[in-house]
C-alpha cells in the first residue's frame, strides 16, 4: 500500500510541464486529482519515476463558451462540473453523470481531464463525450491538436495520448436547442463503478427522433460508440419493435470483462436494459 518512490514537479504553466514530460522521458506521468493514479502507484501497478502535478496551472481550471462551444479545461473537478451554472442549463447531462461518479470526496479533487484521459473502461465520463461528440485538445512540446472523443481510446488505459503529451481541454459542440439526455447507471453500491452504464443524447422532431447519439461505459476494454443502434433509431417514433432491435444491436458491440460485478453476459444484458432506460428518459427531456 506504499508507492515506490518518485520526485515530485510541480510546473506553473502548460509550456513548463509538456518540457518537463518531454525532457524526463517514458518514467514521467502526469497528475491530476491522483484518485486513479495513486492507487494504482500503491498497488505498484504503476511506478513513475517522476510526477508532474498539473495542479499549479491556473489555465487548466475553468469553465467557458468559445465560438458555439463549450470548453472545460482538463483540471475542472468533477464537484465543480457537478456546481456550473453554464453546464446545468447547456449540457445537463454531464452533471447527472457526474453525480453517479464514487462520492463527494472522490469528486472534490478528481478531475475530468482525468477522467477521460485515464484510459480505464470504469470511467463514466468518456461514454458520454463520445455520445456528446466532444473533441479533446492534447498539447506536446511540438504543438497542439485536437482528437475526437470517438477516436482517443484504443483499449484498456491505451488511448492516442503520446508521449510528452497533456490533454489541456475538453472541447464539446453546443447540442441541438431542445435536445434531450440522459445518465443511466447500474452499480453495486454508492461509490463503485459501473456493471454496465448507457448514455443517450437525442432530439426529436414531428415525434420522431431525427438525431440520436449512444454511448456504453463498462462493457468493453474502451467506452463504447453505439453507431449502429443510433442508426436504427433515427426516423423511428421509438416504437418497441424498432427499440428492441437498436438495443440487440447496442448489445451486440459488447465484450465486458466478467468480474465481481458479473458475468460477461449479464453486463451485456444489463447494458441493454441501462440502454433502454436512459433513452426513455432522454424522449422525455426533449422539446
Ligand atoms: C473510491 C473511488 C471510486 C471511484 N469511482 C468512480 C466511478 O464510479 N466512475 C468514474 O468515472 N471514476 C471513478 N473513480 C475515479 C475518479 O473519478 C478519478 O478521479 C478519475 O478517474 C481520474 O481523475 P484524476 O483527476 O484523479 O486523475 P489522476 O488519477 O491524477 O490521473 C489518472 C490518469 O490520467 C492521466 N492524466 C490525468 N490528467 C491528465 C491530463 N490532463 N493529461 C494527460 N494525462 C492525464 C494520469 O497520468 C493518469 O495516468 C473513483 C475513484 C475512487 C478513488
Amino acid at each position: 500500500m506504499i508507492p515506490g518512490s518518485f520526485a515530485y514537479h510541480r510546473p506553473k504553466s502548460v509550456r513548463e510541464a509538456v518540457t518537463l514530460l518531454a525532457d524526463l522521458g517514458e518514467d514521467a506521468r502526469p497528475l491530476a486529482g491522483g484518485h486513479s493514479l495513486v492507487p494504482l502507484m500503491k498497488l505498484r501497478l504503476a511506478a513513475p519515476e517522476h510526477l508532474i502535478d498539473l495542479a499549479a496551472i491556473g489555465d487548466l481550471r475553468s469553465i467557458r463558451t468559445e465560438g458555439g462551444d463549450v470548453v472545460i479545461g482538463a483540471m475542472t473537478t468533477e464537484h465543480e462540473v457537478i456546481g456550473s451554472d453554464l453546464l446545468a442549463s447547456r449540457l445537463p447531462i454531464l452533471r447527472e453523470t457526474a453525480l453517479q461518479i464514487a462520492d463527494p470526496q472522490v469528486r472534490y479533487v478528481g478531475t475530468l481531464g482525468g477522467n477521460v484521459a485515464n484510459g480505464d473502461p470504469g470511467n463514466d465520463m468518456p461514454a458520454v463525450m463520445m455520445c456528446l461528440g466532444a473533441d479533446y485538445v492534447l498539447v506536446g512540446k511540438s504543438g497542439e491538436r485536437r482528437v475526437p472523443a470517438r477516436a482517443f481510446y484504443k483499449g484498456a488505459y491505451l488511448t492516442v495520448l503520446k508521449p510528452g503529451e497533456i490533454l489541456t481541454a475538453i472541447r464539446i459542440p453546443a447540442p441541438p436547442v431542445g435536445h434531450g439526455s440522459a445518465y443511466e447507471k447500474l452499480k453495486r453500491k454508492i461509490g463503485d463503478y459501473a456493471t454496465a452504464a448507457a448514455a443517450v443524447v437525442l432530439t426529436m422532431q414531428g415525434g420522431k427522433v431525427a438525431t440520436c447519439a449512444i454511448g456504453l461505459t463498462n462493457v468493453a476494454a474502451t467506452p463504447l460508440y453505439a453507431e449502429e443502434a443510433s442508426k436504427i433509431l433515427v426516423g423511428s417514433t421509438l416504437d418497441a419493435a424498432t427499440v428492441k432491435r437498436a438495443v440487440a444491436a447496442a448489445e451486440a458491440i459488447t465484450s465486458p470483462a466478467s468480474d465481481r460485478r458479473g458475468t460477461p453476459n449479464y453486463r451485456t444484458k444489463m447494458a441493454g436494459v441501462m440502454f433502454s432506460r436512459a433513452l426513455a428518459r432522454a424522449k422525455s427531456r426533449a422539446a
